[in-house]
């Protein structure tokens, strides 16, 4: 008779994936794809190529053959995964920069609505750069903070309370990074819609792990990173969308050269180009940038439906064993239980968690990660990840709390955890 994540196993449709990933030592379970995906064999061999041939062999002339278009290639290869149709979607910055452009752009184009509202399940970069944004633009501009009541979750209905005339731009994140809490994104875009103001989410946590249909929501603005569950490499440059309506309407508060109508011309005069491309800034990275796209043909062909089908599957079945082996051990679960309510990470919490979480790497060949103050993240990656990781992963947890292997750590801390 076969346990059941061996049946679980046997039965998914998408187990051939996981061999188009570069695993190095098959004993090391990683959840932690939610931070930086696994390497997929064809972005290895496409990074080569870019560097041997496009930048070795062909040189500047690499950037008429097809490194000037990467941007916008990679964003239209991004969009079907977002709900978007083509044209509003293109890749280049960091998620932070991304954002900085949005909500600057966001901000000034309403100066008559005073207020941005996020909540503090947020990403702090996220929180960060609206400070700043606030701060540099003045004007009476504050960010009212939603403040969750149980650390995990806050009432879609709550939110739509806080948004009303006086709004200018909401900006959440769809999944949040701490608990895995999943907003109802449709019913806040379409209360933004309401009552005029703009709503801008954050996709960190969500693309390539779920659905997300931002024509049909009628959202407005969304960022993105491609190096969690897009698995483009560390670093890798993040991508922004901007619904159509809104391009020639929203200014980049960076004007750089790569965001104006024709570059090549070296006009003393800024002129935004027309369409999203105003939202560039200078020179893509190209070798980061290469890795993209390779990596979400990846994702599209195992297709997100199932993807997100497998990935309930999941942490379902993860949960349960949470219930089953460590709630005695004195573990809580961080994440909603309701899959509807829930991105593709689970959260435990234990008040020995930054000691456990370290003795599970050192000693236990399993790598998830830590977000203080107590909550490991057990990331799932549903091209790469098997139930029978998950089974082990919480074996592996249970016998450094029964072996009290977490005493062998001090709690200082890594500078990344
Ligand atoms: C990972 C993540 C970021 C990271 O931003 P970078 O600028 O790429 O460092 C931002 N926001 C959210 C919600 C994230 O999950």
């Amino acid at each position: 008779m076969l346990e059941l994540y061996e049946r679980l196993d046997a039965a998914d449709p998408l187990a051939g994936f996981r061999d188009e990933f570069v695993i190095e030592d098959p004993d090391l379970i990683y959840l932690d794809g939610n931070s930086l995906g696994r390497l997929p064999v064809r972005s290895a061999a496409r990074i080569r190529e870019v560097v041997g041939e496009e930048w070795g062999a062909g040189l500047i002339r690499s950037w008429n053959r097809g490194w000037y278009e990467a941007p916008t290639r990679a964003g239209d290869a991004i969009a079907p995964l977002i709900g978007a149709a083509p044209g509003q979607v293109i890749v280049g910055d960091s998620t932070s920069v991304n954002l900085y452009k949005l909500v600057m752009a966001a901000l000034r184009q309403q100066p008559d609505r005073p207020v941005l509202v996020s909540d503090d399940l947020n990403f702090p970069t996220d929180l960060y750069i609206a400070q700043g944004a606030i701060d540099t633009l003045g004007g009476g501009r504050r960010l009212a903070l939603l403040r969750s009541s149980d650390g995990m979750t806050i009432p879609t209905a709550r939110v739509l309370e806080a948004i009303d005339e006086r709004v200018a731009l909401v900006m959440l994140s769809h999944v949040a990074f701490k608990s895995g809490y999943m907003y109802d994104a449709a019913a806040i875009s379409a209360r933004a819609r309401e009552v005029g103001a703009l709503v801008l989410w954050d996709l960190s946590h969500s693309v390539g792990a779920v659905p997300v249909r931002l024509d049909e929501w009628g959202a407005d603005l969304a960022v993105g990173c491609t190096y969690k569950y897009l698995n483009a490499g560390p670093g890798a440059p993040a991508f922004l969308y901007v619904r159509e309506a809104l391009q020639s309407i929203l200014d980049s508060p960076i004007w750089g050269w790569f965001g104006e109508a024709d570059p090549f011309a070296f006009d003393l005069d800024y002129r935004p180009a027309p369409g999203v491309r105003r939202f560039l800034v200078g020179t893509p990275p190209m070798l980061s940038l290469s890795a993209i796209e390779p990596a979400v043909e990846i994702v599209r062909r195992a297709g997100i439906e199932r993807i997100r089908e497998k990935s309930i599957a999941m942490t379902g079945y993860l949960i349960e064993r949470v219930d089953a082996r460590l709630a005695p051990l004195g573990f809580t679960l961080g994440t909603p239980r309701e899959p509807e309510r829930r991105g593709s990470h689970v959260s435990i919490r234990h008040p020995e968690g930054y000691r456990i979480n370290r003795a599970l790497i050192e000693e236990m060949a399993l790598l998830p990660d830590f977000r203080a103050p107590d909550n490991i993240r057990l990331g799932i990656a549903p091209l790469y990840n098997r139930f029978a990781e998950l089974h082990e992963g919480v074996e592996r947890i249970a016998r450094v709390v029964q072996e009290a292997r977490f005493t062998h750590f001090g709690d200082e801390r890594d500078v990344v955890t």
